[in-house]
């Protein structure tokens, strides 16, 4: 599904991100930048080597990335040019800010993205494995913070796809962006 808004074309896919086309791809990363589980050791394992030394200098230079926050790498061996590792918030029952921290992660990485001359980027379902976060209130984060940096940037970036690897967040962001888009 695509739906074009305030210049922006938003697109919902179901894959493996490390196989996007758009210049940048998101990494759901922890605080380490270390590399883990899930879509974080898919993208080392596709990027390589070059993307885990960069992860390594900036955790050298700033202890790593706090939650909410994001940095950016190469995207060594991906087609993605850039990625941009973000760190979600693990889910504590709701009682710790996490739809405040998520939202974070997309609208640091956006505005990241954007200070890089990023113009296309693809977002994983970030915290909604291991971090345990529920999925349908990750979508509303998500497409809520993402509908709102387009509405305030408009046509900064032509492309943000949301990449969901498994059919039960396929089904939850076609219907929530079309829910929140419906012209
Ligand atoms: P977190 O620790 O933020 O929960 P995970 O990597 O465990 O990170 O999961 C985040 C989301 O990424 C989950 O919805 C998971 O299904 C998805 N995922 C796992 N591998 C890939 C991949 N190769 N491409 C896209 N999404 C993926």
């Amino acid at each position: 599904m695509e739906k074009a808004y305030r210049g922006t074309l938003l697109e919902v896919t179901q894959g493996d991100i490390t196989q996007s086309l758009t210049e940048c791809i998101v990494n759901a990363a922890n605080s380490s930048l270390l590399g883990g589980g899930g879509v974080d050791g898919a993208i080392h394992r596709a990027g390589g080597r070059r993307i885990l030394d960069e992860c390594i200098r900036i955790r050298n230079e700033r202890g790593g990335c706090p939650v909410g926050e994001a940095v950016i790498t190469t995207g060594g061996n991906l087609k993605a040019k850039y990625v941009i590792h973000t760190v979600g918030p693990v889910w504590n029952g709701g009682t710790g800010n996490e739809a405040e921290k998520l939202g974070n992660c997309y609208r640091n990485t956006l505005l990241l993205a954007a200070k890089n001359g990023i113009t296309s980027l693809s977002f994983p379902n970030i915290s909604t494995g291991i971090y345990g976060y529920p999925k349908d209130k990750a979508a509303v984060a998500a497409l809520e913070t993402v509908i709102d940096y387009v509405e305030n940037n408009n046509a900064v970036m032509e492309r943000i796809q949301f990449v969901c690897y498994d059919r039960e967040n396929y089904d939850i962001y076609l219907q929530g962006l079309g829910a929140l888009i419906s012209q």
